[in-house]
């Protein structure tokens, strides 16, 4: 009987509960998970922020964890059999059709009304389908990816969700070598968002956010400036990153604050002719009102959004984890990890910022070690 940290319904506290143990079909793969991480989506689904949740549910989206038990011969994407003992992660989004509108027209399969993603849609009662639990029970044609040896689990799970949620952000940027690009926000995705400026050519980073801590770790992962927002004004900040960038503004920038004012604050900080790449409001807090004549048409600003992350973006997040890892050390913005009986304090720390990234290690049956190693 497996030990899994529940949430149960919105605001409620988290419960760890013993689980039934997962019958493995064929083609199916269970993990005992090795990390798993708490991110600001968690947050929202403990404030019941995201519509169709169908609580109890196990959070948890992105996930490691050692193979246990497959039914029969399953491969990985690239054909490789995923024995027992190996490493793994796997792509939290599952049940995307290919056969929908969106999947096979816009091939935008990020729209699929069909998918399901671990940790926030599936149910608790559906099995053990999310990280915040000693197995994870991956269902048939789940895409798995094996670990690499040079990508340990620890540096993996420190990317997290904000690594293909942020190279997805910068594929929809496309960056020209040289670019001064800013960077609304400094929690994980914004993060790994000017990490992949960097490592795209960017010709400058900014970093606009806070608090004290992630705009440490904004500095100690390469950002050329940072910006922060307690200590400035709307019009302040878009006067500083106009006064870094010969006063037109940034070339590209990219909003992962979850805060609508940002967007208003991002166009304007964008110089004419510019892009604007909005990612980070994944949740419906609100509208905020635009000038479209000197904010959009006349600034010739082009604004794209950017939803989820699909199979590529995750392939792609191993390969910049093998090739990158040890000259960026992703591993360097995990605060702190938590055994599965802390969530409570893991979610209330990542709701106020008080931890860069937070991991939990659901084998941990001590309290989790605090590793401040950045900010
Ligand atoms: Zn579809
Ligand atoms: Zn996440």
């Amino acid at each position: 009987m497996p030990l899994a940290a529940v949430m149960t319904a919105p605001h409620k506290p988290i419960e760890v509960q013993n689980l039934p143990a997962a019958k493995v079909e064929p083609g199916g793969i269970l993990l005992e998970t090795i990390f798993s991480e708490v991110c600001g989506t968690d947050v929202h689904l403990h404030r019941g922020h995201l519509a169709g949740v169908p609580y109890p549910i196990i959070p948890g989206h992105v996930s490691v964890g050692r193979v246990v038990e497959t039914g029969g011969a399953v491969t990985d994407i690239e054909g490789r059999l995923i024995t027992v003992g190996s490493v793994a992660t796997f792509l939290d989004v599952h049940e995307t059709c290919g056969n929908c509108w969106y999947c096979l027209v816009a091939k935008a399969s990020t729209r699929c009304p069909h998918r399901k993603v671990y940790g926030i849609t599936y149910s608790a009662n559906d099995g053990l389908l999310g990280g915040w639990s000693e197995q994870i029970y991956l269902k048939p044609k789940v895409k798995t990816i094996l670990l690499p040896p040079s990508v340990p689990p620890e540096r993996l799970i420190a990317a997290g969700c904000g690594l293909p949620t942020a190279i997805h952000a910068i594929e929809r940027a496309a960056i020209t070598l040289g670019d001064i690009v800013a960077v609304q926000g400094s929690g994980p995705v914004g993060l790994n968002v000017a990490i992949l400026a960097r490592l795209s050519g960017a010709g400058g980073v900014i970093v606009i956010g806070d608090p004290p801590n992630r705009l440490a770790a904004a500095k100690g992962f390469g950002a050329d400036e940072v910006i922060s927002v307690a200590g400035t004004s709307p019009a302040g900040r878009v006067e500083r990153v106009k006064a870094l960038t010969g006063g037109r503004g940034a070339d590209i920038t990219i909003e992962a604050t979850g805060v609508p004012a940002a967007v208003k604050e991002g166009m304007q900080m964008t110089r004419d002719g510019g892009r604007y790449v909005i990612v980070g409001q994944y949740t419906d807090v609100g509208d905020v009102s635009i000038n479209p004549h000197t904010e959009i048409n006349k600034k010739h600003l082009e604004i794209r959004g950017c939803w989820g992350s699909d199979f590529s973006h995750f392939y792609r997040m191993v390969n910049v984890l093998a090739r990158h890892g040890d000259r960026v050390g992703w591993e360097k913005m995990i605060s702190r990890e938590y055994a599965l009986g802390e969530m409570n304090t893991a979610l209330a720390d990542v709701a106020a910022g008080r931890v860069v990234k937070a991991v939990v290690k659901p084998h941990c049956r001590l309290l989790g070690r605090s590793i401040r190693r950045l900010g």
